[in-house]
């Protein structure tokens, strides 16, 4: 058996071109344009790479990009007055800081301190706590992505079991939440469990945001499982850079269903999400009925 693979870089192109349409179609009736806005204090390469995507496909979705660069030491007092400025531009929908934060900066107190209309990363405690009680809420960006995949695959959640390994606040938590909003029973797993392989060995759906090269192996996978590895390890690969997630993709193909790749998989529909998202708050502080945008609506992949 071979797995399915799961296009993220086609559901990602499908989610954007879904939300340049809806852009230039509410700029077309109403004159008004989303403005999205990245915060980076430093200058972690990683970041930097993310920021600059993030900006460009903004301005390609139709939207206007606002990127605010601020020194490594910046105070957060700075940082925080920055956000209020955002949290009051009329011509700012989203904001988004990027993490990891320098040191000396608490990345809880900044998050918090953006508007939770304008928070598209739905870090904000009010969302989080809106995603937790089953109410609509800004949604985060990479369990928001794998949803949407697994979507694809899984008409109904009810009656499926999910593994999430991975207990993150930007990740696990968010992704074990959507997947019990949507009737899946779901089981949690972390670096203190010491059960992973046979809790896997009993999910129709693995999802792992772990940071572990190769963890999910083969014989861990049910037959016919969804495979969804959000990890992105930069290892060495025959004496060459390669980024890789975590799972061992040669093998767990030959086991899975439907398995997503890495790269292509998970990361291209991470920031395609930041972009729903930004069209989401514009419309909710516009006052524009708009039709749900994503999760309801099959990609043409
Ligand atoms: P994190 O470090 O905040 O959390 C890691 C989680 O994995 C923790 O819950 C930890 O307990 C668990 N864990 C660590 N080692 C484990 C092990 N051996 N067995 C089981 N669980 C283990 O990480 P994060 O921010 O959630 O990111 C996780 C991975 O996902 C990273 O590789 C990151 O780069 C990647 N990521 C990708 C995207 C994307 O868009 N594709 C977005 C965010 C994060």
């Amino acid at each position: 058996m071979t797995a399915r693979l799961i296009d993220g870089k086609a559901h990602a192109a499908s989610v954007r071109a879904r939300v340049r349409d809806r852009v230039a179609d509410i700029h077309a009736r109403t004159g008004l344009t989303p403005g999205l806005a990245v915060v980076l204090v430093g200058h972690d390469p990683a970041s930097e790479v993310y920021v600059r995507s993030k900006g460009k496909q903004a301005v390609e979705a139709g939207m206007r990009s606002f990127e605010h660069r601020m020194p490594t030491d910046t105070p957060a007092a700075d940082l925080l007055d920055l956000i209020r400025r955002l949290n009051e531009d009329p011509l700012v929908h989203g904001i988004l800081v990027q993490l990891p934060l320098p040191a000396h900066l608490d990345a809880r107190a900044v998050i918090n301190a953006i508007s939770p209309a304008k928070d598209v990363d739905g870090f904000h405690i009010s969302n989080v706590g809106m995603v937790g009680t089953g109410q609509d809420a800004i949604v985060p960006c990479t369990p928001l992505g794998c949803m949407m995949m697994l979507r694809h695959h899984h008409a109904d959640f009810r009656g499926l079991t999910a593994l999430v390994i991975g207990h993150s606040n930007i990740v696990g938590k968010p992704m074990a939440r959507l997947l019990l909003n949507a009737d899946c029973t779901v089981i949690v797993a972390h670096k203190s469990s010491i059960n992973i392989p046979e809790l896997a060995r009993i999910a129709d759906i693995v999802i792992v945001a772990a940071g572990v090269p190769g963890l999910v192996r083969a014989e861990w996978i049910k037959p016919g499982a969804t495979v969804i590895d959000v990890g992105i390890n930069r290892i060495e690969r025959d004496g060459k850079p390669a980024l890789v997630g975590d799972v061992d993709f040669d093998n767990v193909r030959h086991v899975a269903g439907a398995i997503t790749p890495v790269p292509g998989g998970v990361g291209p529909m991470t920031i395609a999400c930041l972009l729903a998202n930004t069209l989401t708050a514009f419309c909710h502080q516009n006052d524009l009925q708009e039709e749900p945008l994503l999760l309801d609506e099959q990609d043409q992949t």
